[in-house]
């Protein structure tokens, strides 16, 4: 492997990422820590974890409004490493009652944060509430709310007086080209939509492709300000970041 570090993901730098993530799997039981996957990120972590004879749990939101390319997508990773993948869905009372109330766009007119809430937030809180620890994808190269992410930190969005949950972001001092290096020579499953010009992959409704000049999140929520581009799974990218002792 290369080590043009503008490129590639140096040797040192995988082998860092896995430490952090041989020490998170092993903080916590099985069951209480857990991989939240949907998109290239979150298969590197797979990846990765599985090339150090590990696992790990998995699970992802099935908003029912991702691109029949993001549940094929799923579907690959599955059994490309055979794992189970546990996938959570909105309380049906709850959508129905948007979706009744104001249709299925609202999101073009009042903003993605009720709908999101719904069918991401809403499922993601309930399955962290069984979780003390998750693990994401996100880089801090990847917009203008991202650039402060820690490796691991309190998720001050989710967890309660009661009970603590700490989130690791392994990935976070990773580069886009760094991720793709690694997709491609460690042949890692990856989005279809991707060959088609899409850099960072939501909800079908809520996402297009981006131009070759334009940032990696600019398709998403693309009507709505920079800033506010989170989607409530990482609320705390918006409002303040507590950051765990080394
Ligand atoms: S990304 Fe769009 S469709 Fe998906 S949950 Fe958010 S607002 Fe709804």
């Amino acid at each position: 492997m290369s080590t043009d570090q503008t490129l590639y993901a140096p040797e040192d730098q995988i082998a860092e990422t896995q430490s952090l993530l041989r020490d998170a799997l092993g903080k916590y039981e099985p069951g209480r820590i857990a991989i939240s996957f949907s998109g290239a990120e979150d298969v590197v972590l797979i990846d990765l974890v599985a090339s150090m004879g590990l696992s790990a749990a998995v699970f992802s939101l099935d908003t029912g409004r991702l691109h029949a390319q993001t549940y094929e997508f799923i579907e690959r990773v599955r059994k490309h490493y055979d794992i189970s993948i546990e996938l959570l869905s909105p309380n049906p009372k709850a959508l129905g009652q948007l979706v009744k109330d104001k249709g299925l766009f609202s999101f073009y007119e009042d903003g993605h944060g009720e709908c999101c809430g719904i069918r991401k937030i809403a499922p993601l809180r309930s399955k962290l509430g069984t979780l003390d620890a998750w693990i994401t994808g996100q880089r801090r190269d990847q917009s203008v709310t991202r650039t402060d992410v820690p490796l691991r930190q309190v998720d001050t969005a989710f967890s309660t007086s009661e009970h603590s949950i700490e989130k690791y972001n392994p990935l976070a001092n990773w580069s886009a080209s760094q991720i793709w290096h690694y997709i491609r020579d460690f042949e890692v499953p990856y989005n279809a939509l991707h060959d088609e010009g899409y850099t960072s992959i939501g909800c079908q409704p809520c996402t297009r492709a981006t131009g070759p000049h334009q940032h990696e999140r600019a398709g998403r929520w693309w009507w709505e300000e920079e800033t506010q581009k989170e989607c409530g799974l990482h609320h705390q990218n918006v409002i303040s970041i507590k950051t765990l002792p080394n």
